[in-house]
């Protein structure tokens, strides 16, 4: 185990916690304790020859018998230099809100390169935790921009949470904007046996959160439509609905069940019916840890873009860092035709 310990930087460089991406393999854990921060720290990797043969075009590189395939030993260090491959992007998955638009305003070049984007064989579909608005109005106000993006293209977080309502039949306190209630229609709201909250500034205020607070302490379910801490305005930065599902949960002692990005089932729902594994996808977004990170812990590989809520340092908030960073949508872009084109750069080395 030691000589794992020894390569964990170099893993983790080259290929991310979605060590499943290119044919390592998760084995049993280690006996010395990590930091818990990334997921190869403290378990044993292996390559597997199989999943490479199947999954990338690596030239390698490993002894046979160092395969997973047949038998288990260490990734040697010297395995790992060198290594180009070709990784395959079946689909791009877009946040809306700071990456292609702000409010009622346009990331300059984002039609054109999505246009570009809709000119290849991948797969577009467009990830939001927008919640202060319905699918119909957010459809509505993405069309009127002249993006031209189809409403079941757009999978959002509000719809997710209406299925989850649905299935469990919940009768929920609703702390949604008007404007969003249309995706809640024929929802029974009366005797509440659990609390939604969105972006809701008209009910952020001290009797309703209160009243959340109440029934989620005698025992309602305390459900986030997600947790983001703040987005980005036509003014400036603006608190999200995280502070306040935070606020709940220090009260009540309660933890949130939360719907949206960055949890894992609302990435895999959202590649749902578009064909490919998660490490055959790309998600582009402006935040770092809910975008990139909750996309990169699932597979998919994460462009962070520098607009929208981005702030400098932002890429340092997660580990590992994402895939590539670009100065906006339009560049993001071109970073996945790229991919497209010529495969992968060979991983930096350790050493
Ligand atoms: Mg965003």
């Amino acid at each position: 185990m030691t000589q794992i310990y020894r390569y964990r930087r170099t893993l983790s460089r080259c290929f991310g916690r979605v060590v499943l991406l290119y044919g390592l393999e998760v084995g049993e854990r280690g006996a010395r304790p990590g930091p818990g921060r990334n997921e190869v720290w403290g378990y044993r990797v292996n390559l597997c020859s199989e999943y490479i043969r199947q999954h990338t075009t690596l030239k390698t590189l490993v002894n046979p018998s160092a395969c997973s395939c047949h038998g288990s030993s260490p990734i040697a260090k010297e395995n790992l230099k060198g290594l180009k491959m070709k990784r395959v992007i079946k689909a791009v998955l877009v946040d809306l809100s700071g990456t292609i638009l702000i409010e009622d305003c346009k990331i300059p070049g984002a039609s054109e390169a999505l246009d570009r984007l809709r000119k290849t064989d991948v797969k577009v579909r467009f990830v939001t935790n927008a919640s202060k608005e319905s699918l119909s109005m957010l459809h509505g106000r993405l069309s009127a921009l002249g993006f031209g993006i189809a409403r079941n293209e757009i999978f959002s977080s509000l719809s997710a949470a209406r299925q989850l309502v649905d299935q469990r039949q919940l009768r929920p306190l609703l702390l949604l904007q008007p404007e969003a209630l249309e995706d809640f229609a024929s929802v029974d709201t009366a005797n509440p046996n659990a609390v939604l909250v969105g972006l809701a500034p008209d009910h952020f205020n001290y009797d309703a959160l209160t009243r959340a607070f109440r029934l989620v302490l005698e025992g309602a379910d305390l459900i986030a439509i997600h947790k983001g801490r703040y987005f980005r305005r036509s003014d400036g930065l603006a608190l999200g609905p995280g502070p306040f599902v935070a606020g709940l949960e220090y009260a009540t002692g309660r933890h949130a069940e939360v719907i949206g990005k960055p949890s894992a089932a609302f990435f895999r729902a959202a590649l749902d019916g578009l064909g490919c594994q998660p490490e055959e996808a790309v998600m582009i977004g402006d935040d770092a840890r809910d975008d990139v990170g909750g996309a990169q812990a699932v597979g998919l590989s994460g462009v962070l873009v520098r607009t929208g809520k981005y702030r400098p340092g932002d890429e340092a908030l997660i580990e590992p860092p994402p895939a590539h960073v670009a100065d906006s949508f339009p560049e993001a872009v071109q970073y996945v035709l790229q991919q497209l084109a010529d495969g992968a750069p060979a991983p930096a080395d350790d050493s």
